[in-house]
């Protein structure tokens, strides 16, 4: 890691991106009980996990769980595995994630986990022993009707099977729907893996669209290498955009005729950093947000676009792959210089949105072939993007206030006919 400014204050951040939401609509405006509800998670489990390691001590990890607002249906939201992992961050991450689900119009809620660990300095069996650890911890609060979580930074499809596996073992019965994101083997989805990605280009071309414009052509800077970040940077190669300059924790690199994807891609696999790749001039990180290019796609951690850097932007249009890129003064900064940016809660939505077809697929038991899921997210996108550039134009306000707004509008009516409000 460079640096580590995700951790400041992504709660706060989390909370002015609402309350600003909130007084551009009338309905939250007017009636300050409603931000106050929605401007604090439900409930914040702290754990400490005791972890058996491979010298034969016990190791302490520190982790949280937060659940925001259930009134739409069970907690959902990502687990992550990070050093900087703190209280702050997982209080918004479960925010946005409540914001995210009633944005798309799914029948979930938010929640986070986050656990303040290197995972890269552990074994494969003390990352196990730790997975298990905490679902042990845990497994009371969460469920396939209460709170349902799924892999985020650091996370992946096989942590997810070891936690259905404990969680199936504490509860007594065979449960897959208690976790999403898991291997096929387990009774993933099929799709779940490029769903983020796959997602993120469909709001990109549907915002293109309504602007009279197209991928096609289009320039490409690209901070984060991994699983969201570079899947959508493969499929807009595809659709014949170019990334000019790309990044990871360990650097940077640029190349004005182009970067090969694919090669990128098996660095990567074999654990190596964007800077290995041979055919281009390499940089620190966070150089590549201020290059020019058509599209800046941020798809690493929180807090990377601030006051300090948000001047030397040039990109024309920004794409949140990564959840909280931008502090709210950065924003500010952006809609002055008239830079549109599609947020996170509807630009990264996709993996929630097949976590949720995962969801129904276990309940079910009964499971769709790819281009099924394929179809029904992007029947879902359409709805969401349209809604948000609607609510844009009508409320003459930003992509993300808008998206906002809309998310809002959906989680108060649940809210109030539950009688919570
Ligand atoms: P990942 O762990 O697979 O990849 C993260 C990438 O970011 C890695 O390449 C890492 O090297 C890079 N990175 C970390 N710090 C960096 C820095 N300072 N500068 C440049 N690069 C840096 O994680 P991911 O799953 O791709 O998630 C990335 C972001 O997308 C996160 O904010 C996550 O919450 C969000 N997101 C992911 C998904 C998903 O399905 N994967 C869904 C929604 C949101």
């Amino acid at each position: 890691m460079q640096d580590s400014t995700h951790i400041q204050d992504a709660f706060e951040n989390a909370q002015k991106q609402i309350r600003k939401a909130c007084d551009l609509y009338d309905s939250c405006r007017l009636d300050q009980n409603k931000y106050e509800v929605i401007s604090q998670p439900k409930r914040i489990i702290e754990v400490n996990i005791p972890v058996r390691m491979d010298d034969g001590n016990i190791k302490m990890f520190n982790g949280f769980r937060s659940q925001h607002n259930d009134a739409r249906g069970p907690f959902k939201g990502g687990i992550r595995f990070h050093q900087d992992v703190n209280r702050s961050e997982v209080k918004a991450l479960s925010m946005w994630m409540s914001f995210k689900c009633a944005v798309i119009d799914i029948p979930l809620g938010g929640g986070k986990w986050g656990i303040t660990v290197n995972p890269k300095e552990l074994s494969e069996g003390e990352l196990e022993r730790l997975s298990r650890g905490y679902v042990r911890a845990i497994y009371k609060y969460i469920g396939p009707e209460t709170d349902v979580p799924a892999p985020d930074v650091n996370t992946n499809p096989k942590i997810m099977a070891w936690m259905m596996d404990e969680y199936s073992m504490l509860v007594g019965k065979y449960s897959p729907g208690s976790f999403t994101g898991k291997p096929l083997t387990s009774w993933g989805s099929k799709g779940r893996g490029a769903a983020t990605a796959q997602w993120g280009v469909y709001v990109l071309q549907k915002i293109l669209e309504l602007r009279g414009e197209e991928i096609k052509g289009k320039t490409i800077c690209l901070q984060g290498a991994g699983n969201a970040g570079l899947t959508m940077a493969g499929l807009m190669v595809d659709l014949g955009a170019t990334v000019v300059w790309l990044s990871d924790s360990r650097g940077g690199i640029y190349n004005k005729e182009w970067i090969d994807i694919a090669k990128i891609s098996e660095i990567k696999k074999n654990r190596g950093a964007v800077g290995d790749y041979k055919d281009a001039q390499t940089l620190w990180g966070k150089e590549v947000l201020e290059q020019e290019c058509d599209i800046l796609i941020p798809a690493a951690l929180e807090n990377q676009i601030t006051q300090d850097n948000v001047k030397n932007i040039k990109a024309n249009l920004i794409l949140e792959l990564a959840n909280g890129p931008i502090t709210p003064e950065a924003d500010k900064v952006l809609e002055e210089m008239k830079i549109d940016v599609i947020p996170d809660i509807l630009a990264n939505a996709g993996g929630v949105m097949v976590s949720y077809f995962e969801q129904v697929q276990n309940n079910l038991n009964f499971y769709w072939e790819e281009e099924e899921v394929d179809a029904k997210l992007h029947k879902k996108i359409t709805a969401a993007a349209c809604s948000v550039a609607e609510t844009a134009t009508e409320y003459k306000t930003t992509y993300r206030a808008a998206a906002y707004i809309v998310a809002m509008k959906r989680i108060f009516d649940a809210m109030s006919d539950r009688g919570e409000v």
